[in-house]
């Protein structure tokens, strides 16, 4: 049965991103927990077109979900114009949150990690989705330790023909470098590509504790992050991790697009491969 907005009790607000405030709410009849993402009314024409985005790529995720992917059961437009979509409440929160409150991730934790988000990656390339915004406040967690990719507000259907330099909206912090500069790293650039070289920056920074590609108070401004990402060095990897986790890194973060593995190669990586729980590997 659907569900009607005036169902719903507000809670608390979850966080507050670029796109606008996250509640936890509950469906009044059935106690059930949601999460309902409002779009603020002062939101720019940009914004607009993001949720549009958006919305199109969570109808094309909601006939046959992953159990990698954030379920979205339904948007709402708002007579004020504003807009809500309401997706299933994950009780841990993000990467991010976890990273902040319990410090860094052991490699175990790190190989469940990489292997569920792989499986969602896997499930949105194979609808032609890049996601283009991989990151840990965009990993949401539940208390089985199950991660779900979330946030699709600038994720892209890929066509034939290929943009990879459209406009970009949210940090820049993890993007590829062909994505800033796709002649000197785009090779046969085929736009999945960008995903991995994200997971592996996410995965390193949850290794580390901090974000891999600044000093200790560097400002994340795009200048920064522009050098960093095309003229520095790909990101170190630490030399006290494991040869397979390295390897896996090393994997992602070639620095030309073409060099780095696939979404397909990469899960059957040692680092991840044979290693599922039944609950990460469905
Ligand atoms: P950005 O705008 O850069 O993506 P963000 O990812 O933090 O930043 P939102 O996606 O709007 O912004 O989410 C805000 C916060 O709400 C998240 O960081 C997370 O803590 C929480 N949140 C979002 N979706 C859910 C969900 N389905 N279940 C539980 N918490 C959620
Ligand atoms: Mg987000």
């Amino acid at each position: 049965s659907t569900i009607a907005l005036s169902d719903l009790e507000k809670l608390h607000v979850l966080g507050h991103g670029n796109g606008g405030t996250v509640y936890k709410v509950r469906h009044r009849r059935t106690s059930s927990l949601y999460a309902l993402k409002l779009l603020s009314p002062t939101a720019s024409s940009d914004d607009r077109r993001l949720l549009t985005r958006e919305t199109d790529i969570l109808r094309r995720t909601s006939s046959l979900p992953s159990p990698h992917v954030v379920l979205c059961h339904s948007v709402f437009h708002l007579p004020s114009g504003d807009s809500a979509i309401l997706m299933e409440y994950m009780d841990s929160g993000t990467l991010d949150t976890l990273l902040r409150r319990d410090g860094p991730f052991p490699e175990s934790s790190l190989s469940d990690v990489a292997r569920q988000v792989l499986h969602g990656l896997s499930y949105l390339h194979s609808l032609s989705i890049v996601h283009r915004d991989i990151k840990p406040s965009n990993l949401l967690v539940d208390s089985d330790f199950r991660v779900k990719i979330s946030d699709f507000g600038v994720s892209k259907v890929m066509c034939r023909s290929l943009d990879p330099c459209t406009s970009y909206v949210g940090t820049c912090a993890y993007m590829s470098p062909e994505r800033f500069d796709p002649e000197a790293y785009g090779g046969n650039y085929d736009g999945y590509a960008a995903d991995v070289w994200s997971l592996g920056l996410t995965l390193l920074e949850l290794y580390l504790g901090y974000f891999p590609l600044l000093g200790p108070g560097q400002r994340p401004d795009w200048a920064t992050l522009m050098c960093a990402i095309c003229f520095g060095e790909p990101p170190e990897i630490p030399g006290d991790a494991s040869a397979e986790f390295r390897s896996f890194m090393e994997c992602c973060l070639q620095k030309e697009a073409g060099k780095r593995w696939s979404v397909k190669q990469l899960l059957s990586h040692p680092f991840v491969a044979g290693k599922g729980s039944e609950l990460s590997d469905l």
